[in-house]
């Protein structure tokens, strides 16, 4: 119960936005409202073959036929019931908006399992138009829809659409304008098929039997099958994928092979950014120095903003634009949730829920998103659980810091197939190790802090798409490269330009910033890392991205050497530093425990409305990285 309370249910959507019309998207969970909402608005809203991938409310706007439309995509449920979260967003949002139109999204593979819902909605009375999408689906799985006999049985207009092809869409648009301007008045239905008051919420438990067979009745009449459903259903991918011995080694052996493109395919990239942009670099010196630009200003300029920024797009971006792109294709095919399936009885065991593995897959993107999308799950403790602990798995501001790290100090001194295969297995042994902290301190957790009630396992396999792969490589690309340019430029470049300032601000006869690093310097040390080193964590709060960079600067404040293309170069510049074999494991523990970025704290805030749990989520994580440094430090030197 109290944990239940800490979170908001929220529909950030502001409808009172000047629009002509107000128009809403509902359905169940992954029917492609998503793709349609995209299609509608021309916005790029995130879509994924995934149960519970859109938790919150997004809105956009489009002009159809001179008449501006605000479109607000709700998020997927199966039912008003208030059950969870996202029912009570959309049971609420439906009820009390005032919106002109309802569009209501439904598989048209599975039309029976749809259709409660839709006479959920009906039952509210507002106007609404029923989009059966995936129709391309359903022919090839021989489902015949009568949708003229539907549109009279629910007396609502009907439109097929695929909306991946974007076909149907224009006829959407069309109903929908005759609807909004209520040219659409012919159906005079009793639309109240059940008797339901969806905002009574007991007598609405007791009609959802009634709704199952008001809308098996409505299926009779239109839905027929060329194939036995049954049949259709059964896949026998699934047979290896969430099988009990081969499940997780397929899984393990694909993500290895992930990691292992993402190293190879990374790595030839990375180095030829580098090189052009240390040419750039020379060329900018010498262009600043005829035009008699003042030394500190290029000192600011170059050193700082430049080289921090550059670091950025050469070493972060190349891992970024492989990595993910792939990984969308894997979320599109429909394999995250039987990862969640398969995983689902260790974090059982642990107190927590499967559905956690999928936030955690989010967070390997993006922590802040990973902290949202734990509204999938039901019971409040699972939920802060899964949020609390969202942080061990390493987001993009960190993943190329482990790959870049691991390509230097463990891959050999030669780049080659052995190399690549070295990473891939280290990263993999990583990543399996952040997902086991993650499941010992939610065990810990559960039996400690967060004692609570266990959500069901209600996880809906999703079938098997062929994946859209240029539109999926090319959008996944696009919004990483201007994600990650973004940051460079908000966050990165700015850095750069104090810590340049602060390494040459002096102070008597050191700089601010060796004043600051040799105050951390004992503690540093203690935990196997440096001075340098814990500054660049501290300071790196708003964007895990500028760690590395910072503390290449403050090294090279020190150092006459002044450039580095590749990862020998960096190797070296970090061995002249005292780093050792020990430096860069304590860096990696570190780099994944250690406290969340600005922008995820404010997110675990913003999600759990508690100062006390963000505090939380933030001191737990660091207290474990310095505990387990100081031990792992400790015994590596007796070893080396
Ligand atoms: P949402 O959860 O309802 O928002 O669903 P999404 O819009 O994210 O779509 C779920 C999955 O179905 C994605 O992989 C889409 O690419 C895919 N999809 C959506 N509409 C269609 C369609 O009409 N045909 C096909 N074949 N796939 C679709």
């Amino acid at each position: 119960m109290f944990a239940r309370d800490l979170f908001r249910s929220s529909c950030s959507v502001n409808v009172q936005e000047s629009a002509d019309f107000k128009v809403a998207l509902a359905g169940n969970p992954n029917v492609g409202k998503s793709t349609i909402f995209n299609a509608l608005t021309g916005l790029k809203q995130h879509t994924g073959n995934w149960t519970g991938k859109t938790v919150e409310c997004s809105s956009g706007k489009a002009v159809i036929k001179d008449k501006c439309y605000l479109f607000t995509d709700l998020p997927g449920t199966y039912s008003m019931n208030d059950f969870s979260e996202e029912e009570e967003v959309t049971r609420n949002f439906l009820a009390t908006e005032k919106i002109d139109c309802v569009i209501i999204v439904v598989d048209s593979n599975i039309i029976e399992r749809n259709l409660s819902f839709v006479l959920e909605v009906l039952s509210l009375q507002k106007e609404a138009v029923l989009c059966l999408n995936l129709c391309d689906e359903a022919e090839k799985n021989g489902v015949n829809i009568d949708v003229d006999e539907l549109s009279l049985n629910l007396g609502i207009p009907v439109v097929c659409t695929c909306a991946t092809k974007k076909s149907g869409i224009n006829e959407l648009k069309n109903v929908l304008g005759k609807i909004c301007l209520g040219e659409t008045k012919c159906f005079r239905v009793e639309r109240n098929f059940t008797g339901i008051d969806v905002l009574d919420k007991e007598k609405h438990k007791l009609n959802s039997e009634m709704l199952a067979k008001k809308s098996k009745e409505i299926c009779e009449k239109t839905v027929s099958y060329n194939t036995d459903p049954k049949k259709r259903d059964n896949c026998s991918l699934d047979k290896i994928l969430t099988s009990k011995a081969l499940g997780i080694p397929v899984m393990l052996v694909l993500f290895a092979a992930l990691f292992w493109i993402t190293a190879v395919g990374a790595n030839y990239p990375s180095e030829w950014l580098s090189i052009l942009f240390n040419y750039i670099k020379d060329e900018l010196y010498i262009l600043f120095e005829m035009i008699a630009v003042p030394h500190f200003l290029t000192g600011i300029l170059i050193d700082g903003v430049y080289t921090t920024l550059t670091w950025v797009v050469s070493v972060m971006l190349p891992p970024m634009a492989i990595f993910f792109p792939l990984f969308s294709l894997i979320e599109d095919s429909g394999y995250l949730p039987r990862i969640a399936f398969n995983l689902d009885k260790f974090f059982a065991r642990c107190g927590a829920h499967g559905k956690q593995s999928l936030t955690m897959a989010m967070g390997i993107g993006c922590n802040a998103c990973g902290v949202t999308g734990c509204r999938i799950i039901e019971s409040p403790s699972e939920r802060l659980i899964a949020v609390v602990t969202n942080n061990f798995m390493p987001c993009n501001g960190r993943f190329p810091t482990l790959i870049a790290i691991i390509m230097m100090f463990f891959a050999g001194s030669a780049f080659g197939l052995i190399a690549s295969f070295k990473v891939a297995v280290i990263l993999l042994c990583i990543i399996v190790g952040c997902v086991l902290v993650t499941l010992g301190v939610s065990k810990l957790l559960s039996v400690t802090l967060l004692k609570g009630q266990k959500s069901g396992f209600a996880l809906e396999l999703p079938p098997y798409r062929k994946p859209q792969i240029l539109k999926t490589v090319i959008r996944s690309l696009l919004d990483r490269t201007i994600f990650v340019l973004g940051r460079a430029v908000i966050v990165a470049a700015p850095a750069g330009a104090i810590i340049w300032l602060t390494a040459n601000i002096y102070v008597g006869d050191s700089s601010v910033l060796s004043y600051c690093t040799n105050f951390l310097d004992p503690f540093g040390r203690m935990i196997g890392l440096d001075g340098v080193i814990v500054m660049a964590f501290i300071l790196g709060f708003p964007a895990n991205e500028i760690v590395v960079p910072i503390i290449i600067m403050s090294y090279m404040s020190s150092t006459t050497m002044m450039e580095y293309s590749s990862y020998e170069q960096l190797l070296e510049l970090l061995s002249a530093n005292g780093w050792t074999v020990i430096t860069a494991v304590c860096m990696i523990i570190m780099c994944i425990m250690h406290f969340p970025c600005s922008t995820s704290c404010l997110t675990i805030k913003k999600e759990t409305a508690s100062i006390k749990w963000t505090i939380f989520s933030a001191v737990m994580p660091t207290v474990m990285g310095i505990i387990l440094c100081f031990i792992v430090s400790n015994i590596m030197k007796i070893f080396i």
